[in-house]
């Protein structure tokens, strides 16, 4: 099962940067964790190939508390939009834990975010767990691009991208 798509991850909206430092702020003092899901960037205007994350995917089932988030992992879709994740250190430390490194190789960029969730407040790693650099890019996203998905909408998405398998591939 492939899990995280592969391409070069540009940055991630303006919106959903915001998004998820409001919504880790309003989980305090537990941690809030989502799986970070990118567009291809030639939806945006913009002159590079890759992909833009433009929203957070909340799994359902997520336990948190103030040391650590902990996803059902049967309840992880097998999502294609997905680049890799979103998690809020209540602790404010800008740097992965221990267990952090031991979920980070799937997928291309992790967020930390850090209390007390101001615009500096995060940083991104690589699977590796090393910083790496992430724009943040003014994209104009649809509204609907955010709300908590329920299993029901994943179902869904999973079954209307099985019904035209391969549609991504052959836009090139
Ligand atoms: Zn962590």
């Amino acid at each position: 099962m492939r899990l995280f798509r592969s391409s070069e991850i540009l940055g991630i909206a303006r919106e959903t940067l915001e998004f998820a430092l409001e919504a880790s702020e309003a989980t305090h003092p537990n941690e809030y964790m989502g799986l970070l899901r990118g567009e291809d960037a030639r939806k945006f205007d913009l002159e590079r190939r890759g992909q833009v994350i433009t929203d957070v995917l909340v799994i359902p089932g997520t336990k948190s508390d103030p040391q650590s988030a902990t996803v059902k992992s049967n309840m992880i879709p097998n999502d294609r939009k997905a680049v890799g994740s979103v998690h809020s250190h209540p602790n404010g430390v800008l740097r992965p834990s221990d267990a952090d490194l031991k979920t980070f190789h799937k997928g291309n960029v992790h967020i930390i975010i850090g209390s007390p969730y101001g615009w500096r407040d995060w940083k991104a790693f690589n699977s590796n767990g090393d910083p790496r650099s992430l724009d943040v890019l003014d994209v104009d996203l649809p509204e609907e691009q955010f709300f908590d998905f329920t299993q029901a909408d994943i179902d869904a998405e999973l079954r209307a991208e099985g019904r035209d398998p391969g549609s991504e591939e052959s836009e090139r």
